[in-house]
């Protein structure tokens, strides 16, 4: 196996813990939801175990995968999800996290099949615009990667609503894709909230340009346009 042995452990550390906040912010229900992220220099991610409680991960239950989905280093099955994660990381060089949740707002926005519309500012930072809706696709082969690739390639966001399914989020670190999860169902939860009252107010794209622009100068993340 390539890639250092203690990155590696590092990783699966990191992205253990990070499954703790699917849990605190409440994203995920019973086995759903996983966190991969890229191991530094090599062509391996680490993945959840499929199937595994929350509660019942550990660093040592995070699996390690080559870039076609394969086991590579782990006792447990890899995520039924891998193949998708795969995918990104092949086509996607500049993600090195991903998350999927099925995450109650956002997902009813994909059972829907509607884009979320950019109409709070925290939207215009996080995401530099609408949360864009993905094609429907089946778990197993390569079609949820590739219509995750195919929807946020070009695009700001950093967040897709697979139609039918749930939310599929990018970053360039396991924490920033997380981070990008929270905040999509955060907005899909209020934007839904104000619909119920009337026709929320679009923001004008000038404004959402320099809202974006802003935000992630202020926090010192790299541009994606
Ligand atoms: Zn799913």
């Amino acid at each position: 196996m390539n890639g250092d042995k203690r990155v590696i452990e590092e990783l699966r550390e990191s992205v253990c813990r990070l499954h703790a906040e699917l849990v605190r912010y409440d994203l995920v229900a019973w086995t759903a939801g996983n966190i991969s992220g890229r191991v530094p220099g090599a062509d391996l991610f680490v993945i959840k175990p499929s199937g595994v409680s929350y509660d019942d991960l550990t660093p040592e239950s995070i699996v390690v995968c080559d870039l076609s989905g394969d086991l590579v280093e782990g006792s447990l099955a890899p995520s039924s999800d891998t193949a998708a994660h795969a995918y990104v990381y092949r086509h996607m060089p500049e993600v090195n996290g991903v998350v999927h949740t099925h995450s109650t707002y956002a997902s009813a926005w994909a059972a829907r099949g509607e884009p979320i519309p950019c109409v709070l500012t925290a939207m215009a930072d996080e995401f530099g615009g609408e949360i864009p809706v993905g094609p429907f696709a089946l778990i197993g082969g390569d079609d949820i990667g590739r219509g995750i690739v195919e929807t946020l390639t070009g695009h700001r966001s950093r967040a897709v609503l697979m139609r039918n399914h749930g939310v599929f989020t990018i970053g360039e670190s396991p924490k920033a894709a997380v981070k990008a999860a929270v905040m999509c169902e955060d907005v899909a939860r209020t934007v839904h909230v104000a619909r119920q009252l009337g026709a929320p107010a679009p923001i004008a794209p000038d404004d959402v340009d320099s809202l974006y622009d802003r935000y992630q100068n202020v926090y010192g993340q790299r541009s994606h346009r």
